[in-house]
């Protein structure tokens, strides 16, 4: 009797794993089988996922073979786990964050480290791209099972080849500071379909390996940099469901009227939204003057 009750909840538990290895993705792609306990369909899961996730321009040659891609947003991405892997093993200072910097686009985030150390892959994936990439240095790209890609540039040495599948944690290579880099650090980008993300809306960097969310929504904001700061964490509000996402979608265009006196430093200010970013929206310049009755779009 005991050995029945023992054999059935085990099969309960093997059910449970299994079923969580099932979530779909939005285009109903399955996640990796790495959650599965058993060895042969570890192996059988795992096949399939190969097929998938390079079904999809993979293209090795490439940087960002999704140009003639259109991604709508809210993007939903999906992760079967809960921990991510810091992409150099000792512990990790940011020195630049994702954002609006000297005027430019920072579409990474920086890592301090000394030329030579380990850089490794934060999630599961297989290598899809490895070569010197003009500003980037030599780079890596690992395209990973939940669509999402990361990007190690300004490296001093490669340890994987395209097509390599790797493990979270598995080393990719050296870090350094080719390419157009001031000093040795990991710059890494986190893209979907091409389009550079926020990397702390995904993961938390503070020290934890937290990934924030088993299902995210990323909204425009989290993928435009000049929405954001190099110096400063951008104010988290995860949208973990689609309901939130599209209501934040409404919130986050909203209707100005300029008022007698109104400056757009007094509107940038009080709405916290950056001049840069009232300009762009609006097509205007920093110098234009404004008239009252005039209406501004606020991108929040
Ligand atoms: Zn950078």
């Amino acid at each position: 009797m005991k050995l029945i009750i023992c054999s059935l909840l085990l099969l309960s538990i093997s059910f449970q794993v299994f079923s969580q290895s099932n979530i779909k993705f939005p285009d109903a792609k399955p996640l990796p089988g790495h959650l599965v306990t058993n060895d042969s369909i570890t192996i059988e899961e795992k096949s399939i996922n190969l097929i998938d996730i390079k079904s999809h321009h993979w293209d090795t040659q490439k940087f960002n073979p999704f140009k003639d891609e259109i991604v709508k947003f809210p993007i939903q991405i999906k992760f079967n786990d809960s921990l991510y892997r810091t992409p150099i093993l000792d512990s990790m200072v940011i020195t630049s964050r994702y954002g609006w910097r000297n005027r430019r686009a920072h579409k990474g985030i920086d890592i301090d480290l000394i030329t030579g150390d380990e850089v490794v892959s934060v999630l599961d994936g297989i290598v899809r791209f490895v070569r010197y990439n003009s500003g980037h240095g030599k780079t890596i790209i690992v395209r990973h099972y939940n669509g999402l890609e990361t990007v190690y540039a300004h490296l001093s040495s490669y340890r994987v080849k395209v097509n390599d599948t790797v493990r979270r944690g598995q080393i990719l290579g050296k870090g350094g500071a080719t390419g157009n880099a001031r000093g040795s650090h990991l710059h890494l980008i986190v893209n979907y379909k091409g389009i550079a993300i926020n990397p702390e809306y995904l993961f938390d960097f503070t020290g934890t390996n937290k990934i924030r969310s088993n299902e995210l929504w990323i909204t425009k904001r989290w993928a435009t940099p000049y929405l954001h700061t190099s110096k400063r964490r951008t104010k988290l509000e995860l949208l973990s469901t689609r309901d939130e996402a599209i209501a934040s979608l409404t919130k986050e265009k909203t209707t100005y009227i300029v008022k007698r006196g109104d400056t757009l430093s007094h509107i940038s200010r009080r709405n916290n939204v950056s001049i840069r970013s009232i300009c762009i929206a609006n097509n205007i310049k920093s110098t234009s003057v404004l008239r009252v009755g005039q209406k501004l779009m606020l991108e929040m």
